[in-house]
């Protein structure tokens, strides 16, 4: 889950993802490697401090997926001030000394919250595990269809296979009407996509009470999934898992076992 530039609604899209590819009855987890501002532990409501059981942490559990982020782990400003290393050790712990499944009880689908940009992060994670693939979020607005553009030339250097491109407030629905009103404009990041061969996952209108949602620590899919909104991200989802299933192009199965 990747985007070039912030509030763009990456993260919102991450957690309402793994909860809408654990409704398809998938084993999920949700890894928040923003650590320069994690944001999972608020979107999820799940924040309590992690058991270690042999050793390692386990992951937190709820709305049917596994969570871990830096955001549980140490007090909610530090991670801001950290510097690259530092990052990027946190992450490697996040992905080494956690629990995220074992062989018995593999994870099917590791979704992976990205902090904006190109940097440090990024990087250790395309060293460090081999991703099967990377869902990029994007406004329609032109500033941040160019940084999809960056993002994914990124991943095509890294060799991680663009699964699609999701457009996050795509449009907001006229109050009495529900004829959508494009108030970035609208079609950019279909247009972006297709041109860079990618799918398109769909657009996600705003939806006020999404973002309600979200500050409650509530993913929408669950608490409104009936709404335009919520059937846009499991429409997304399950596309996402078509394509990790069927594995067409695509580095190893989805099958992700993280052990050491
Ligand atoms: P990012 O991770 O890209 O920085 P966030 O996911 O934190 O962005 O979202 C930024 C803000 O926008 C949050 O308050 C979130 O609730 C809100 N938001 C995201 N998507 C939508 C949407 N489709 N409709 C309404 N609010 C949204």
């Amino acid at each position: 889950m990747a985007s070039g530039k912030g509030g763009v609604g990456k993260s919102t899209i991450a957690v309402n993802l793994a909860a809408a590819l654990a409704r398809l009855g998938l084993s999920v987890g949700l890894l928040d490697a923003d650590v320069y501002g994690p944001s999972a532990p608020q979107m999820t409501g799940l924040k309590e401090e992690p058991k270690q059981v042999g050793g390692k942490l386990q992951p937190l559990q709820g709305w049917g997926f596994k969570m871990m982020s830096i955001g549980v782990l140490v007090d909610e400003a530090a991670p801001m001030i950290w510097r690259g290393p530092m990052a990027s050790s946190a992450l490697n712990q996040l992905l080494n000394d956690v629990s995220w499944g074992s062989v018995d009880e593999p994870l099917d689908v590791l979704v992976v919250d990205m902090p904006p940009g190109t940097g440090d992060i990024q990087l250790t994670l395309a060293q460090r595990v081999s991703l099967s693939g990377a869902v990029v979020v994007s406004t329609p607005q032109d500033v941040a269809l160019i940084d999809v553009r960056r993002g994914v030339s990124m991943f095509e250097k890294t060799h991680v296979p663009i699964l699609g491109v999701i457009e996050n407030m795509a449009y907001f629905p006229d109050p009495s009407t529900g004829e959508p009103i494009a108030i970035f404009g609208r079609g950019g990041a279909k247009a972006t996509a297709e041109a860079l061969g990618a799918p398109f996952l769909g657009e996600v209108p705003i939806d006020p009470k999404l973002r309600e949602a979200c500050d409650a620590g509530r993913p929408y899919v669950v608490d409104s999934p009936d709404s335009p909104a919520s059937q846009a991200i499991m429409t997304a989802a399950m596309t996402v898992a078509a394509r990790l299933d069927e594995g067409a192009g695509l580095k190893p199965p989805p099958r992700i076992i993280i052990e050491h």
